[in-house]
């Protein structure tokens, strides 16, 4: 999709504030720093629209960006959220729990793990979560500009043995820089939601 109209409708603290739409969503997950705003903004073609996050962790809302005024992007805070109290991240576990289990609009969720590195015990939860709960998913695998292309080969097998990744799971090679895999991902979020 060529992306002309995006806005972050909403930051969101709690589920009577998302967006009473019906526009198909697809959420974002991935460890603080994974390079989340950065695919965000190559999906919706800006340079600096969803912040890249210069505080990891800090945010603590889902943040609702209207694309096109046909879908939502969802970006979910970064797991691993080192500057919070346990109580804030309690509460605000149960708020992505709770979206991602109960939202109807939910038509997928877009994993990143660092491309240059196994997966985290945080990813491996993480992708264990959607699984269980049965929600669509694509893992991409981010930076991998920084990876030789002789080393492609590793990082796949890395990340499909870390996280015990399902055959029908896509993974897909993503870059900011070169922005390989960035038409891979609107396939797949066009074949989610059906825009
Ligand atoms: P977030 O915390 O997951 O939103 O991560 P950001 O998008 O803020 O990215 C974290 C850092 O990784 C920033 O310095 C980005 O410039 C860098 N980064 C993100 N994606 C890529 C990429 O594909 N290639 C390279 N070389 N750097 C990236």
């Amino acid at each position: 999709m060529q992306v002309h109209e995006v806005e972050l409708t909403i930051s969101a603290v709690k589920a009577e504030q998302y967006p009473a739409t019906n526009y198909p969503e697809i959420a974002l997950v991935g460890r603080s720093n994974v390079g989340k705003s950065s695919l965000t903004n190559v999906l919706i073609n800006r340079k600096n629209y969803a912040h890249t996050s210069s505080q990891p962790g800090k945010t603590q809302t889902l943040n609702f960006y209207e694309v096109e005024h046909q879908l939502y992007f969802v970006d979910v805070p970064g797991y691993g959220y080192a500057k919070v109290s346990k109580k804030q991240r309690e509460q605000f576990g149960k708020m992505i729990e709770h979206y991602l289990t109960e939202r109807e609009q939910l038509r997928g969720v877009v994993q990143l793990i660092d491309g240059r590195h196994a997966p985290t015990e945080d990813d491996v939860m993480m992708y264990q979560w959607l699984t269980y709960y049965q929600i669509p998913t694509l893992v991409v695998a981010t930076k991998i500009d920084k990876v030789k292309s002789s080393a492609y080969t590793k990082s796949i097998s890395s990340i499909t043995k870390g996280l015990g990744l399902d055959q029908s799971v896509p993974l897909v090679l993503f870059s900011t820089q070169t922005k390989r895999g960035a038409q891979e991902v609107w396939d797949w979020i066009e074949k989610q939601t059906g825009v």
